[in-house]
């Protein structure tokens, strides 16, 4: 990652062992010190100073005082009968955000999410595990400035971006939700706001993510998914040599229609928009995942299917079609099932690997599309893990 810190990135929560480093200099505290407070926070979770019983007394409560504590509360937590269980965070300053626990089916799975290649390190063939998989979905923005026409999420237009930390928070505070035999192994950056508006703060809390005193995930486990932000692809596959999963909102297969559901279309059209992908440093094996949201009579024809083939058949792709979720006020439809499985069998026909992305978590406003401000949801009280 090449950009600087800015200032509010070294909120206490954000700070990698280096900068730790200089921070217990000042202080005049042992350099080793640094990776034990990053480790607390970052591996196990722990935000608050007074539990970390390794570090001496005098040190938790300096750490208290430069204001190391926990940056989210858990609001409230809905539970689908499908697994899925959105936690409504509340941030200091008071923002709101959500983000997703999805449990894989057995389909999914074998899919890895439908988003990332799945043989383990040794390169070998998918494996099966006794645990159950789970896909976390984290929101990057308070709000959203992308005015996606079908999309609930940039409704009231974008309050703020996240900082690193607190998009990191999200993995750290949801593990406390994994149910027993669960295992977090897939996130995805697929939540409230464009993970590539604000690159700075998306890129380094990939970097803290990754980092290996920390949650140590490995860059094909995570997914950044991006409504099509040009120069913030080309910097992802330049920053982390095209190794975190990129996925593409791209839902139309021609400018005329695109620019009718994402006013981005008009900045950074689809010409441009392929270039940057085939330019996409990806490793061998690995694809690029597009996300096609299906809208009666809009995007969900045959044609629409052969000319989006047509699109993207020199380019490595996964296609994820998505039939549109409901959103108040819109006056978009869902597609039938029958445009739905022609579609795909149309892409399969030429060749694509062409997934429906099952519904997950719609009862309670959890499917994709549907995380909204909605303060009506946030309810105090039912915070903790059952
Ligand atoms: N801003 C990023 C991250 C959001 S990901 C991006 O655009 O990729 C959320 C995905 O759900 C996007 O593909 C988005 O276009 C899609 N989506 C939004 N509203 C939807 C709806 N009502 N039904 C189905 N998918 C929707």
């Amino acid at each position: 990652m090449t950009a600087a810190p800015s200032e509010k990135d070294l909120a206490p929560l954000g700070r990698f062992p280096e900068e730790w480093e200089a921070v217990l200099a000042e202080l005049g505290e042992p350099r080793y010190r640094a990776k034990q407070i990053f480790r607390w926070v970052h591996r196990r979770g722990v935000f608050d100073p007074r539990s970390m019983s390794d570090v001496p007394e005098a040190l938790r409560r300096k750490l208290g005082e430069l204001g190391l504590r926990a940056p989210v509360e858990v609001l409230s937590v809905h539970r689908s009968s499908d697994g899925t269980r959105k936690l409504v965070l509340g941030l200091l300053g008071g923002a709101r955000v959500e983000c997703v626990l999805i449990p894989m089916t057995r389909l999914e799975d074998a899919d890895a999410a439908a988003v990332v290649e799945d043989e383990d390190e040794s390169g070998q063939e998918p494996v099966s595990h006794p645990v159950r998989r789970v896909t976390l979905c984290v929101s990057t923005q308070y709000g959203c400035a992308m005015g996606c026409r079908f999309c609930a999420s940039g409704r009231a237009g974008l309050r703020r971006g996240l900082e690193a930390h607190e998009i990191v928070a999200q993995v750290l505070v949801a593990r406390a939700y994994l149910e027993p035999g669960e295992e977090l192994r897939n996130l995805v950056f697929m939540g409230m706001g464009e993970p590539l508006h604000h690159y700075d703060r998306t890129a380094r809390a990939l970097c803290l993510l990754l980092h290996q005193e920390g949650q140590n995930f490995s860059p094909r486990r995570i997914t950044v998914s991006t409504v099509g932000l040009v120069p913030g692809i080309q910097k992802l596959g330049r920053d982390f040599q095209g190794k975190i999963g990129l996925a593409i909102s791209l839902h139309a297969p021609n400018d005329a229609i695109r620019s009718r559901l994402l006013p981005m279309n008009d900045r950074y059209p689809i010409a441009e928009l392929m270039k940057a992908l085939r330019e996409y440093p990806l490793p061998r094996r690995r694809r690029i995942t597009i996300e096609y949201t299906l809208i009666a009579g809009v995007n969900d024809a045959p044609e629409h299917a052969r000319e989006l083939g047509r699109l993207l058949s020199r380019i490595p792709v996964k296609i994820n079609l998505i039939p549109m979720n409901r959103v108040d006020g819109t006056d978009f439809e869902a597609p039938s099932s029958e445009a739905v499985a022609r579609f795909q069998s149309t892409l399969t026909g030429l060749g694509f690997s062409c997934f429906v992305r099952t519904r997950r978590g719609d009862e309670v406003d959890a499917a994709c599309g549907q995380l909204a401000m909605r303060p009506d949801l946030v309810k105090l009280g039912t915070a903790r893990p059952e």
